[in-house]
């Protein structure tokens, strides 16, 4: 079985977004003021995100990756990636966090069954990662990163968002670290999904602008050819071979003809795309009082539906664009 729209791409990763809390205020994703969280009674339970989990895999989804908000808010996330861990034909289970709250979980998420972690770090000073969080963190970060890699996730990537007039002055530091700690690092470009809508093309920091800073001070990089056709990053390596640094150019080099994602909301909607305009209620199916085998049909018709209605690509680039009411916590980037 897959999942096939109607432009040819198939679909096998899913991002489950866990949570829209987190303990930080990223000035791209959050807004500064009070959030309006989602009521508890509306977030899908851990036995809920299984059930739906088992009916996407049966339809062709073979990676998930948990995400929010701050996944790592939510309690006992470990619970999850076992249970996670023993559907049959899941390959993979990704986390992306904030790693804030790392250092005292990473053991018990790899005993869970966690395997590829992405950690979220824009800045590699304190008061730049402030500019960046609106709250600080940036030591309780670098202490999680230790400790994945101490407990041995494996492979263990930094995402730094690429925003012009804040990233410029930690390219070098962040090659540097790539270098020193062999972690990869991925920049990613600012997408216009901010809370305050105050995302414009211009505060974009381009891939390309970081790539020639980076060859300027260290030399050639080396695209690695290892690069998945599917994923959104080009990693290249160092002259050196050691070290890898990463771009995630969704906004000058879209990458929306490979994409293969679908995303679920904490309160059980699915997103064929981070940018859509329409969300499918599989929450309200889940929760029918239907017998078993009929609720899955109804999911599974209904995932079916909204992969075929996908869209071609987003149009941040257009005129056209509409950015979507959620931002990026109540998504799950
Ligand atoms: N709280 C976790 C974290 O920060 O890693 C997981 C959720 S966060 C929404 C997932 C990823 O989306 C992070 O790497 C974050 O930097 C990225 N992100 C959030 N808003 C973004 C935006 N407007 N443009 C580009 N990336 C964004
Ligand atoms: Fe929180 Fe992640 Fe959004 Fe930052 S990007 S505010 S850490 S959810």
């Amino acid at each position: 079985m897959t999942l096939v729209d109607s432009f040819g791409r198939t679909h096998n990763n899913l991002r489950i977004s866990v949570t829209d809390r987190c303990n930080i205020r990223c000035f791209y994703c959050m807004p500064e003021g009070p959030v309006q969280y989602m009521p508890r009674q509306h977030l899908l339970t851990y036995e809920e995100i299984t059930e739906l989990v088992t009916i996407f895999v049966s339809l062709g989804i073979d990676r998930v990756r948990l995400t929010g908000g701050e996944p790592l808010v939510r309690q006992d996330l470990p619970v999850l990636i076992k249970s996670l861990k023993a559907i049959d034909g899941l390959v993979d289970i990704g986390l992306t966090t904030n790693g804030i709250l790392l250092a005292d979980q990473a053991q018990a998420l790899k005993e869970a069954g966690l395997s590829r972690i992405n950690i979220s770090l824009d800045a590699l000073d304190e008061a730049s990662f402030r500019e960046f969080a609106r709250r600080d963190g940036l030591e309780a970060v670098l202490r999680g990163i230790e400790a994945a890699q101490r407990v041995g996730l494996d492979p263990i990537k930094i995402n730094a968002v690429a925003v012009r007039g804040l990233t410029e002055k930690q390219i070098i530091p962040f090659g540097e670290f790539a270098l020193k700690t062999g972690i990869d690092v991925r920049f990613i470009e600012y997408m216009p999904l901010d809370a305050e809508n105050q995302w414009e093309r211009e505060k974009v920091l381009f891939a390309g602008e970081i790539r020639q800073a980076l060859i300027e001070h260290f030399g050639p990089l080396t695209p690695e050819s290892t690069s998945s056709r599917e994923a959104p990053a080009t990693d290249y390596t160092f002259a050196n071979g050691q070290g890898q640094i990463g771009f995630i150019a969704s906004v000058s080099e879209p990458f929306c003809n490979r994409c293969n994602r679908l995303r679920l909301t904490a309160d059980g909607k699915l997103r064929n795309c981070l940018f859509s305009l329409e969300e499918t209620d599989l929450k309200s199916l889940l929760r029918l009082e239907e017998s078993v085998d009929h609720r899955k049909r109804l999911i599974a018709e209904a995932i079916r539906d909204s992969v075929a209605h996908k869209k071609e690509g987003h149009e941040i680039n257009t005129a056209r664009f509409i950015q979507p009411a959620r931002p990026m916590h109540s998504i799950g980037g």
